[in-house]
């Protein structure tokens, strides 16, 4: 599961133009007729053409609230919102019973801490992060810690932006009560050695959450195999819908965990006695859910494995190297995170310029790429700056859209001097 491993060679077969073709929002100019280079897919990525047919026939013909009605359109929703769950849980190797629908990857990790950490956790405890994790796999935690007096204590980055194994290990203590860690990072790029990771924290009887918000469109996972207790996701990083995510968790663990929000549809029976609550994964979704991004998101992933995920992987490895290649030279060049195993994404700095300089001149050349904090603070703060320039990489980027972005980086550059 390791991507790396995951990872096919380069198929010489793959048609990426043909991948293009079928999201509209790429054929489109920008300022002045430019070619769009979309490089800002860590921050969300784009949709074929099969998702937003998905989401118009859903509200088109199928529109209805799910679970509760009997008519037709109610089944159909229904049935619809269901064979997502079924479909997304066959996709990531999960039990459909431990597949819960959220608003997102952020959504996700609250519920786990929330409804699963809160309520056994004492002061002088540990949670153990590391330090290149985004704020939604950080803040919750802190909150936590702060109501109970427990402790977040972080794992280092060596570097070049992996992380120090040895110093993660060394911190997985009698105390520790939960290992937060993210799988692919959303700024160095550095993919963590999760089945590592979590045979480890195993070992010792320290429950795993991971982050795989920027994971899953990248790498095959097998959840089952992987053995984690909790993995979060979102849709919108998967060329699905915004708004929609999943936690995906081992269901003899949520059997045993208390809801975290009450309302419509997480409950058995109501009395002004008490309440019962449904089993899961509803006891996890109150109110009326994001129906259409369920259905999207089952789009996205019956496209993505069609396109195939590992194929999907290589191809954007060969564009990491391409583009690493074409900008290497630059003078000023400072690369964030350039360990071995690394996804297609490249945060840089240039001495003397302004992320912001350099990405308003990439953007007047086409090239969409972020600037910021990437919601990693502390990780930039490590590296002793404030903010980078980050490029992103997807299936459907190309050997042109890698072309633009070294050009327009080169005269950007140069424009700043
Ligand atoms: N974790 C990582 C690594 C991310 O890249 C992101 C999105 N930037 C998130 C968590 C949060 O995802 P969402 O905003 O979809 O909840």
């Amino acid at each position: 599961m390791n991507a790396p491993d995951g990872l096919a060679p380069t198929l010489p077969g793959f048609d990426v133009a043909s991948v293009r073709a079928q999201f509209p929002v790429l054929a489109q100019r920008v300022h002045d007729d430019r070619r769009l280079a979309y490089l800002d897919n860590a921050a969300t990525t784009q949709k074929p053409e099969a998702v937003l047919q998905a989401l118009d026939h859903y509200y088109r013909h199928d529109n209805s609230n799910v679970h509760r009605g009997v008519h037709a359109l109610a089944a159909r929703a229904t049935k619809g919102y269901e064979d997502a769950r079924a479909r997304i849980a066959r996709f990531a190797g999960a039990d459909v019973a431990g597949t819960v629908f959220t608003r997102g990857t952020t959504e996700a990790i609250n519920l786990v801490a929330y409804s699963y950490l809160l309520p056994r956790l004492e002061a002088g405890d540990e949670i153990l992060v590391t330090e290149m994790e985004h704020h939604a796999n950080i803040v919750p935690w802190q909150i936590l810690a702060e109501r109970t007096g427990a402790r977040v204590v972080v794992a280092p980055v060596r570097d070049d932006g992996g992380l120090d194994l040895d110093a993660w290990r060394e911190r997985l203590t009698s105390r520790t009560r939960m290992a937060a860690f993210v799988h692919v990072s959303n700024t160095l790029g550095t993919i963590n050695p999760v089945a590592e990771m979590v045979a480890a924290a195993r070992e010792r009887g320290v429950p795993t959450c991971i982050d795989g918000a920027q994971a899953v469109a990248h790498m095959p996972l097998d959840f089952g195999a992987l053995g984690a207790d909790f993995y979060a996701f979102s849709a919108h990083k998967l060329y699905g819908p915004t708004g929609f995510g999943v936690l995906l968790a081992r269901p003899e663990l949520l059997a045993g965990m208390p809801p975290w929000q009450g309302g419509g549809d997480m409950i058995e029976t109501v009395s002004f006695d008490g309440t019962t609550f449904a089993e899961p994964p509803a006891r996890f979704e109150a109110g009326t859910p994001h129906i259409a991004g369920a259905i999207g998101l089952a789009a996205a992933i019956d496209w993505l494995d069609a396109t195939g995920v590992a194929a999907a992987g290589a191809h954007e490895q060969t564009l990491l190297r391409d583009a690493m290649d074409a900008i290497r030279d630059i003078p000023g060049l400072r690369v964030l995170g350039t360990a071995p195993d690394k996804a297609a994404i490249i945060a840089f700095t240039i001495d003397g310029t302004h992320p912001s300089d350099i990405s308003s001149l990439l953007d007047m050349q086409g090239v969409a790429v972020r600037i910021g904090h990437h919601c990693t603070m502390p990780l930039h703060s490590r590296f002793g700056i404030s903010g980078s320039a980050r490029a992103s990489f997807a299936v459907y980027n190309d050997g042109e859209d890698v072309t633009q972005f070294a050009a327009a980086l080169t005269k950007a550059r140069e424009m700043l001097r």
